[in-house]
């Protein structure tokens, strides 16, 4: 019994630690709610705090207020637009050019972008509207999730409260069972934990509450401040409006004070055009009554004029019949002068063709009077050749008052020769050439032409007559002349000017330009009876120009450099010939004249001993011999007008037959060796000129001459010109004067119609 009354002691001593425990707890926990409710209050205010300061109603406010702004930026907008019609309706000044009216462009421009800009403007506006709208919404979701909150909380601390009152009720309860206090202590504790529990979780969701009420109050500080940005962003939008409007109202006013001025401009303008004007005005009506006078005084003059006008009137009627008889008598004046021209020009052109053959005379007789063959010589001057010694001194020497003068110091004895001029070796190409100058010319009027170099080899023939390419002779001088002369004559005549080139080689005539030059050439009469004598298949080649020339003449060079191995002693030994035909037309007559240009280089003249020489150098020199004594022959025979001139005995003076005979034109140049070792051939040479000079008319002299001629030049050789040939006869036409020869007039003047 003790021992329970122990335990019940030790029983009650801890039931009654464990109430003051539990009292302790149960204090414990009521001060623990109370401050959960102390602390719910609190939050329940600072919500209602927080949503009186940023609830609803403030966002509200804020966004009539903004609304209200931009309702008044509206109506703004409205005036200035209103303003701005107004502005354009008003009427235009017309200041065209004007700097106003540049002034006005740029101010519209200015006005355009401000309206631009204006409605940018107003489009944010919207926007922000737009956001401030969706901000309410979001605001009154908060809201309505809060209320949702905080009725929860209320349920939640109902519940608490009245948990709180049961377990108040079962301690007072247990209290009254004290038994079973073992089991009550044990509820009490699991009841305490559950609470504990369900305190804990409050705690949980209070805390999540208030990180709810954080967020939403960070969001409700950002919406602030993008009320905030937005409400400034008004108010700048709010400035550039006004200064847009100042803008606006400055352009007006300029506007305004430009078009005053230009209202005064104006006005100016119409008041100084009106005096202006008053006083032209005056001065016009002066006029006016000046002219009225005049007017009077005219009228008068007039009526006379109109008595004039109808007078002339009535003359221009009978005018167009006057006409016709004046042109009708002018007509058969005009056809009577033209006749008269007409035949005035026939007799003219009768004239001027009688003047021609009589020129062509008197040029004959010029011809014949002057004689038509001259002889010159040529001394060339002592050169490197001749060598030095006794035997290349000089041997001649001039007379220096006559330049037909030459003498010659011959085995010491002076011997002198009278030519129709002689030149010294200081002689130039061209003063030779002017010698010869007229003669060719002579050739262009349709005369035929011999001009030979004759003389011992190197004695200066092919200088004369070739030259150097420098130093041109007479071929290439002759040809240049022609060309030139042609030129001159171009506008009136029409000439064709050809070359040839042969030699003539142990009588053997061969052509130079021609494709096969061994060819032997023949010299014929020609088939139409005219007399006249042709070398078939000699070759013509038209010139130009000097350029072609140098081509034939080179084409030559080359066909006799191929031909001959040694072409200087071959040409030494054939004469070789340049033949230039000049064929011409008048233009205004239709005349044709041709004339034959022959241009020869002579084989050398020297004398070749009959024992000196066999075999073909024999040959050679019998024929060149021939050749040269036929020459002479013939041009004695000419120069003492014989019937018959003996062409026929050489190749040469056969084919220059048509050139020789009749009224052409003969030279000789005599080439001369000034050095003492030639003064032998030197004397031959310039007996040869002086002889072909001497023959004189008159047939005694004649003879003699002749005579002289043959017998001491060519006593080696039978003489040439003692068989005269038949058939030289027979186209050398009988009579005594060659000028009347009509085989070669007939070939230079020759009328086309
Ligand atoms: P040919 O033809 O009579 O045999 P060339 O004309 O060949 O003689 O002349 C012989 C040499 O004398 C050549 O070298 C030539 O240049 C020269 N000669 C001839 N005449 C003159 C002259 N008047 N002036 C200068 N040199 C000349
Ligand atoms: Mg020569």
């Amino acid at each position: 019994m003790s021992q329970l009354q122990e335990e019940l002691v030790v029983l009650r001593e801890r039931l009654a630690l464990h109430d003051s425990d539990r009292q302790a707890t149960t204090t414990q926990l009521q001060n623990q709610v109370e401050n959960l409710k102390e602390k719910l209050i609190s939050q329940a205010q600072e919500v209602s705090r927080l949503r009186s300061e940023l609830g609803g109603t403030d966002v509200e406010k804020h966004r009539d207020r903004l609304m209200v702004e931009n309702e008044q930026l509206r109506q703004e907008l409205r005036r200035c637009e209103a303003e701005l019609q107004e502005l354009r309706a008003q009427p235009v000044v017309p200041c065209q050019g004007c700097e106003h009216s540049q002034e006005s462009t740029q101010l519209r421009d200015r006005l355009s972008q401000l309206q631009l800009e204006v409605a940018e403007n107003k489009g944010m506006l919207s926007e922000l509207n737009l956001e401030v709208q969706q901000k309410t919404d979001r605001l009154a979701e908060v809201e309505l999730r809060l209320k949702d909150c905080l009725a929860e909380k209320a349920q939640e601390e109902e519940r608490l409260s009245r948990r709180l009152r049961d377990s108040h009720e079962t301690i007072a309860s247990l209290k009254a069972q004290s038994p079973p206090v073992k089991y009550v202590i044990k509820t009490v504790e699991v009841e305490s934990s559950k609470t504990k529990q369900a305190l804990s979780e409050s705690q949980t969701r209070n805390q999540h509450l208030q990180e709810q009420v954080a967020m939403q109050r960070q969001v409700l500080k950002e919406m602030e401040q993008q009320l905030q940005n937005s409400h400034q962003l008004t108010i700048q939008l709010r400035a550039q409006i006004a200064m847009y409007e100042a803008e606006l109202e400055r352009a007006h006013g300029q506007m305004l004070e430009e078009m005053q001025s230009l209202e005064e401009d104006k006005n100016r303008a119409i008041e100084e055009a009106f005096a202006r004007a008053q006083v032209e005005m005056k001065a016009v009506h002066e006029n006016l009554a000046g002219v009225r006078t005049n007017l009077l005084t005219l009228q008068p003059a007039l009526r006379t004029l109109t008595n004039d006008y109808n007078g002339l009137k009535r003359q221009v009627r009978g005018f167009p019949l006057l006409l016709q008889e004046a042109l009708r008598s002018v007509k058969a004046e005009i056809g009577q002068a033209i006749e008269e021209v007409n035949s005035n020009n026939q007799e003219l052109l009768r004239k001027y063709r009688r003047e021609l053959q009589l020129r062509k005379k008197c040029h004959n007789e010029l011809v014949r009077l002057k004689g038509n063959i001259r002889v010159i010589a040529r001394v060339r001057p002592v050169t490197k050749e001749d060598g030095e010694g006794p035997e290349a001194t000089n041997a001649v020497t001039f007379d220096p008052d006559d330049d037909s003068i030459i003498h010659l110091l011959h085995k010491g004895k002076p011997v002198s020769f009278e030519l129709d001029k002689v030149f010294s070796p200081w002689a130039s190409q061209q003063d030779v050439f002017q010698e010869v100058q007229a003669l060719i010319t002579s050739c262009i009027d349709g005369f035929n032409v011999c001009i030979f170099a004759y003389g011992q080899t190197g004695a200066g023939k092919t200088y004369t007559m070739e030259g150097t390419p420098e130093n041109p002779g007479i071929n290439q001088r002759a040809l240049q002349l022609l060309f030139s002369e042609v030129q001159e004559k171009a506008s009136d005549w029409q000439y064709n000017i050809t070359v040839s080139a042969a030699e003539i080689y142990n009588e053997v005539l061969r052509d130079l330009l021609g494709k096969e030059p061994q060819e032997k050439l023949e010299i014929r009469l020609c088939p139409d009876g005219s007399g006249q004598l042709y070398v078939p298949g000699l070759t013509e080649f038209q010139v130009q120009s000097v350029d072609d020339i140098n081509k034939v003449f080179e084409f030559g060079y080359n066909n006799r450099t191929t031909e001959f191995t040694n072409l200087n002693e071959h040409s030494s030994r054939s004469h070789a010939l340049l033949i230039v035909t000049v064929r011409g037309v008048d233009c205004s007559t239709g005349l044709r004249t041709t004339g034959k240009l022959n241009l020869v280089d002579l084989a050398g003249s020297e004398r070749v001993g009959k024992s000196g020489a066999e075999g073909n150098r024999l040959r050679e020199a019998q024929h060149i011999n021939r050749s040269l004594s036929a020459l002479g022959d013939v041009i004695a025979a000419l120069r003492s007008r014989q019937g018959h001139v003996p062409f026929r005995n050489s190749k040469l003076t056969y084919l220059l037959q048509d050139s020789l005979s009749g009224d052409s034109k003969t030279l000789m140049v005599v080439q001369v060796s000034p050095v003492e070792k030639n003064t032998s051939e030197t004397l031959y040479s310039l007996k040869f000129a002086e002889r072909v000079r001497s023959v004189e008319l008159g047939p005694g002299s004649r003879r003699t001459e002749l005579g002289s001629w043959s017998s001491q030049e060519h006593l080696e050789w039978e003489p040439a010109c003692q068989t005269p040939q038949p058939t030289a006869r027979a186209h050398s036409a009988p009579g005594s004067g060659t000028s009347s020869r009509p085989g070669s007039i007939r070939r230079k003047l020759q009328p086309s119609a």
